[in-house]
């Protein structure tokens, strides 16, 4: 079945139009900057057709137009018609205590995640224009939402609870969420699939580590605890967003600098992390290569990357009391053998023994085991695919509603 695969954000789009059969996306691009002065476009059918250009795109509806444009164009032809596309499914951040499963979209739906706009007021309002958008575009294919939150709505309570009055969970819903459920659930899935191993049985944890990072604990199959929160700002310090820090810096802050709550805002999640620890730059590419010339304080924003995410394995190893693997998954964990390398040096104690040899070797893509043969605790490399769970979730869904007479 081929899926059209939405993630939308303030002013972008991104999409994969993805055949579910094959597991082969057809086509992928991106308009950034939408509303601005000029939008850029890009569509890559393939390596050799790339398409990059400046448009002007308003808003979502003539986004999603756009890219149909572009699927369905005499020139530019992916699909032979629109009805070729049997179902779309959109990334949705925040699914708040509702949502479970992926769903598919009706009016409740919508409503429930209007109703999230006050857990996610960043990512949520974008993910319902994308809807609202690709459904007027697409109006007669089923359209199935897909939560960032869905997958960590196994966390038990003594998880998910913060130690605040219990009043405020219950009135506010203020507890913990979790996100990245897609790429943890994706990875641990791999991971089982390679070594066959009995999910029950098994105990992994998974370290999605790109401009946004988290780690997740998973048990049986499910996720039993996570290093994101009430929202993704928690746990990890990653690319512009602190990670975990004490509550009392807040106050502090407001005294000293009489911050207003906008700007404390802004500071924790777009200039704080590797940015605002390095001073110079979020991309993790860009740090590695000035630590290599000598430039401190970006290897001391390395080290407090690392650091961090060791004492979340550690911590998670103790939770579950044991771990079978450990996964590295997104731009950084893929990528970085450095990284991985200081996420797990010096904890033999804990069983972990990187190869590094295979730790230096993987290649872009591959499910790579990095652990030495003798390493209690195994070691790889998974690349995700958050939008492949997506498609395959939206042609299920779709596939459901089809034979179903009551929807
Ligand atoms: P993502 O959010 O998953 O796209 O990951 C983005 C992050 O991955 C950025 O910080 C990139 O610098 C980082 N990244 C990508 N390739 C590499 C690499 N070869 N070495 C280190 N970091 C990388």
């Amino acid at each position: 079945m081929l899926v059209l695969v939405i993630n939308c954000g303030s002013s972008s789009i991104k999409y994969d139009l993805i055949d579910t059969e094959t597991k082969i996306g057809k086509c992928r691009g991106m308009i950034e900057r939408i509303g601005a002065v000029t939008s850029i476009v890009k569509h890559e059918p393939s390596d050799e057709k790339r398409v990059k250009e400046t448009k002007v795109i308003q808003n979502h509806v003539e986004g999603l137009k756009e890219i149909l444009g572009f699927l369905l164009g005499p020139d530019t032809k992916v699909v032979d018609s629109a009805s070729d596309i049997k179902a779309v499914g959109h990334r949705v951040v925040h699914g708040s205590d509702m949502f479970k499963d992926s769903v598919l979209i009706d009016d409740d739906v919508k409503e429930a995640i209007e109703q999230a706009i006050d857990l996610a007021p960043l990512h949520n309002p974008p993910n319902l224009k994308g809807i609202e958008a690709a459904m007027e575009a697409l109006p007669d294919v089923p359209h199935v939402a897909v939560f960032d939150t869905a997958f960590h709505h196994s966390l038990p309570a003594k998880a998910y609870l913060y130690g605040i009055p219990n009043r405020l969970y219950r009135r506010y819903k203020i507890r913990k969420y979790g996100f990245h459920g897609t790429s943890h659930y994706f990875v641990s899935r791999q991971y089982y699939k390679l070594t066959l191993k009995d999910v029950k049985d098994t105990k992994v944890i998974s370290c999605h580590l790109g401009n946004g990072a988290s780690v997740c604990a998973i048990e049986g199959g499910k996720s039993v605890d996570t290093s994101m929160g009430f929202t993704p700002l928690s746990g990890l310090v990653m690319g512009t967003r602190s990670g975990d820090l004490d509550p009392s810096i807040l106050f502090y802050l407001v005294e000293k600098e009489e911050l207003p709550l906008s700007n404390l805002h802004a500071l924790l999640n777009r200039h704080s992390g590797l940015l605002g620890l390095s001073g110079f730059a979020a991309d993790m590419r860009d740090l590695v290569a000035e630590a290599e010339k000598g430039d401190r304080r970006c290897q001391q924003a390395i080290d407090v990357f690392t650091y961090r995410i060791k004492q979340y394995i550690g911590s998670y190893i103790a939770s579950m009391n044991g771990c079978d693997a450990i996964l590295f998954t997104a731009g950084i964990g893929e990528n970085s053998a450095l990284i991985r390398r200081k996420a797990v040096e010096e904890m033999e104690y804990l069983g972990i023994k990187l190869d590094e040899d295979r730790n230096n070797d993987v290649q872009p893509g591959e499910l790579t085991r990095i652990s030495a043969d003798d390493s209690k605790i195994e070691l790889y490399v998974v690349p995700t695919n958050e939008e492949l769970v997506i498609a395959i979730d939206a042609a299920k869904i779709a596939q459901a509603s089809a034979q179903s007479p009551w929807i």
